[in-house]
């Protein structure tokens, strides 16, 4: 519920999970730092994906589910790259969204121009039908309005009155008409009022073809060097994957890897997000966990088989089970135009409303679009449905491709062809936030007193925990915190580990159950007399006692 997620939210600030970018100056919209337990949590995430995908990969065996064994390897590429690569790609004419005011849902949609589909603003995928795009339209055209696309400048209420003021005397409304919704930075100031009416203005909204609503290109540009205008503009990237693409010839050249094999990545993306919102989950700034997977064509469906329920099992195993967690295959129509087939792993977040999913990940067939638009040019479907290269009005392509062979040739079969690709693509940080939100629990647990209180705990899965076991003498005396300082140095070596001497144990043990630490190691008086500590289990509160001398290994084998 949203008052589970307010909850978490302020759990995440109070205990430093998660802090907004730059909030000692009011916050940027769309930034988030990650605090002390938070960067670790993100880290044993993605360190999990790298070694369950890459360096733990047993590459001489058939994983189960699998058609063949195969091979894995890993990159880590740059975050501006040339900008060809975004042309080819086709993120550079495609990569925006268009907005549209839909009266009759009383809701926002966003139009993504890649995937050719309409979403919420909150990123779930809708199918609007024609006519309510057209009425939604023409409602913005009319005076009916009752919701206005204004900036919420809520910093500086003054200069969004002003607008407000402007934007209400140019569609000649009452104030009471409008309500003011999140809008784009970019027509967050009055110089840009006259950009913000031409999303209204009939004469750019022809009805029902979408042709009116605004764009927003989703890249963030930025410039190289000294060199000014188009020929020092590059960008921002907005996934990972395009690095992988590009340097395809140079592992195949550089190792000696087979196909079938998937090349790994794991690193930040951009996106100028129109509406960044809901937490951590739409960020202008994000990590992305990437594979893609090289395969012959004609095992390519198999291989998609195989890497959506892999990917699923991931999950399940990390602790996301149970019904919030689902895999939503793609019907037909919201395919990419390139794909074979797509499936989301989803998670029910508390903020999202009853029965709405949020995409944590995409694992989509991507036949061999990317690799040939980087061999031939920008890829277009053409009257048949194919792909081809499309053609600027000079009858030249639009955006030449690199010109390299970018094909594979079997050396058994002598066989030459361009691989298809299934790419797993997943978020950090959507993936962090929807195991903060699992964790979350709410129990109760005897205090100091023995009297039972609401705790808070967060049950994350050991290998994901911030912090795998805190050490605390039970008094701050006769010794105790010796050895407790032997056994939480002891432990520091394998894993974070924490120690605490200060206050009733109770609130040491309750501060721990916030941290989602998985294990308490207490030394109290007769540790002294018999050399052991008990071990308190943060989920079941079960208490039990070790040797001193194998504590390690009892926490080392419960958290790994
Ligand atoms: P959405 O429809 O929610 O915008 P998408 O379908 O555009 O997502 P992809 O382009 O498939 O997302 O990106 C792959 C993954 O990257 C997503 O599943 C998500 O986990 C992550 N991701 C994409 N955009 C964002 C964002 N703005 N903030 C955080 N994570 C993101």
């Amino acid at each position: 519920t949203l008052m589970e997620m307010e909850k978490l939210v302020s759990l995440c600030k109070r205990r430093g999970f998660l802090f907004q970018s730059s909030e000692i100056y009011g916050g940027l919209n769309g930034f988030w730092d990650y605090g002390p337990l938070g960067v670790e949590l993100k880290r044993n995430i993605k360190n999990a994906w790298w070694q369950d995908m890459v360096t733990g990969h047993d590459e001489l065996a058939i994983p189960a589910g699998a058609p063949t064994t195969y091979e894995m390897t890993g990159l880590d590429c740059t975050i501006i790259m040339h900008p060809q690569v975004w042309k080819c790609s086709g993120h550079f004419d495609l990569f925006c969204d268009m907005m549209v005011d839909c009266k009759e849902t009383k809701k926002l949609y966003r139009f993504d121009q890649l995937r050719g589909r309409w979403v919420s603003a909150q990123g779930k995928k809708v199918r609007l039908q024609p006519k309510v795009i057209s009425e939604g339209v023409q409602q913005i055209q009319g005076d009916e309005i009752e919701r206005l696309f204004v900036t919420s400048l809520a910093e500086a209420e003054e200069e969004a009155g002003d607008l407000q003021r402007r934007a209400l005397k140019a569609f000649n409304l009452r104030a009471k008409d409008a309500e003011v919704l999140e809008w784009h930075e970019s027509v967050m100031t009055l110089d840009k009022l006259d950009s913000l009416e031409c999303v209204f203005a009939p004469e750019a909204n022809s009805v029902g073809t979408l042709n009116g609503p605004r764009e927003f290109k989703l890249m963030f540009p930025t410039t190289i060097g000294a060199l000014a205008g188009e020929e020092g503009r590059a960008f921002l990237r907005p996934e990972t994957a395009q690095g992988i693409f590009v340097n395809f010839k140079n592992v195949l050249d550089s190792t000696r890897v087979k196909i079938p094999f998937g090349i790994a990545q794991i690193g930040k993306s951009f996106r100028n997000e129109i509406t960044p919102r809901n937490f951590t989950f739409r960020s202008r700034e994000f990590e992305q966990m990437e594979i893609e997977f090289f395969c012959h064509p004609e095992e390519s469906r198999k291989w998609y088989e195989y890497w959506r329920d892999r990917r699923m099992q991931w999950y399940t195993d990390l602790g996301l089970a149970g019904e919030r967690l689902r895999l939503r295959e793609h019907d037909k129509d919201e395919l990419s135009h390139y794909s074979v087939g797509t499936a989301d792993i989803e998670y029910a977040f508390p903020f999202l409303s009853e029965g709405e999913y949020g995409e944590l990940e995409g694992i989509a067939h991507r036949g061999d679009f990317d690799l040939r638009s980087h061999m031939e040019g920008k890829l277009v479907k053409n009257a048949k449905g194919c792909l081809e290269v499309e053609l600027g009005e000079d009858g030249k392509p639009k955006y030449r491709g690199s010109g390299r062979d970018l094909q594979y040739r079997d050396e058994v079969t002598n066989d030459r062809f361009t691989p298809h690709v299934i790419e797993p693509s997943a978020g950090a940080d959507r993936g962090a936030l929807a195991f903060l939100c699992e964790a979350y629990t709410e129990d109760s647990a005897p205090d100091d007193k023995g009297q039972m209180q609401t705790r808070v705990v967060m049950k994350f899965h050991p290998r994901i925990a911030p912090i795998k076991a805190a050490v605390f003498p039970l008094v701050k005396k006769d010794g105790m915190p010796e050895v407790a300082q032997e056994i939480y140095r002891a432990l520091k070596k394998r894993f974070p580990a924490f120690y605490d001497e200060k206050g009733a144990v109770g609130r040491r043990y309750r501060r721990q159950d916030e941290a989602g630490t998985p294990y308490c190691i207490t030394v109290d008086g007769q540790s002294l007399t018999d050399n052991t500590v008990t071990i308190r289990d943060r989920d079941t509160l079960e208490q039990w006692r070790v040797k001193v001398d194998d504590v390690v290994e009892e926490v080392s084998d419960r958290v790994s």
